[in-house]
């Protein structure tokens, strides 16, 4: 399975890609989670990025296609690999496709979670994840079972430093202009398979394995 998973900030992407990683049995690539771990770790890329994300705008597609296609190049993506969070533009795109057709692979699917803008700022501004082992909590629609401590591994919860209302409108901003044209460049490939994001978590990911089943 060869799959990417795209979406609004917030429409729920991270929380579906576990559950998708899990069923499938592939690497779960994202972009995001890529350049956070960087920066925690005060790497060059790290710190180029968050000059970026702390605005809500995109990495430069220069650093961030190669960083892609180095990760794609490692052997655990050979039979499949779950992407998260790009391609975020035309460019990014048209880099994708021409990596994977040098190599012989294409993709199965694209999955569109589909929510509307006016639910996504609660989402994002509500949103709490574990720096220790990633899990994402919601303070209001997944709340942990202690407050701000990981279910998961006891770490302490945080919020994301871009989670806050403004640059939240920033970034679903950029999904408009940038983001969005792509649903249009994969339906015309046949790949794009929309699924409503607006429901319970349980309820989304039965829909993506129908469509995926298809
Ligand atoms: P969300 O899941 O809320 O959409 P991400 O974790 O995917 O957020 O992305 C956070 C930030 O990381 C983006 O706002 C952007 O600055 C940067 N980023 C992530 N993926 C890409 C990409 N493919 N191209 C450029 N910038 C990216
Ligand atoms: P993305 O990766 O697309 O930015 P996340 O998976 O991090 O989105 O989800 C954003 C926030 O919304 C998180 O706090 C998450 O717990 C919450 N969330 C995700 N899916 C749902 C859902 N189906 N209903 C309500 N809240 C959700
Ligand atoms: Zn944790």
């Amino acid at each position: 399975m060869k799959l990417l998973i795209m979406g609004r900030p917030g429409a729920g992407k991270g929380t579906q890609a576990v559950n998708i990683r899990e069923y499938y049995n592939i690497p779960h690539i994202s972009t995001g989670d890529i350049f956070r771990a960087n920066l925690k770790g005060q790497t060059k890329l790290g710190l180029l990025a968050k000059t970026y994300m702390d605005k809500g705008l995109l990495v430069p597609d220069s650093v961030t296609i190669d960083l892609v296609k180095d990760r794609l190049s490692q052997p655990d993506c050979k039979e499949g690999f779950l992407l998260d969070g790009f391609p975020r533009n035309l460019e990014q795109a048209k880099a994708l496709d021409e990596f994977l057709k040098s190599r012989n692979e294409s993709l199965d699917a694209v999955l569109d979670i589909d929510v509307k803008p006016e639910v996504l700022i609660d989402r994002i501004v509500g949103r709490r994840v574990c720096p220790t082992c990633g899990a994402t909590f919601h303070i209001k629609n997944n709340p942990p079972k202690v407050e701000g401590v990981c279910d998961k591994c006891g770490g302490k919860l945080i919020q994301r430093n871009d989670d806050t209302y403004e640059t939240a409108e920033n970034r679903l901003k950029v999904y408009d202009n940038q983001t969005a044209p792509l649903l249009d460049y994969y339906k015309n490939q046949h790949l794009l398979k929309t699924v409503n994001g607006d429901q319970d978590f349980a309820k989304v990911f039965e829909d993506i394995k129908k469509v995926l089943t298809k």
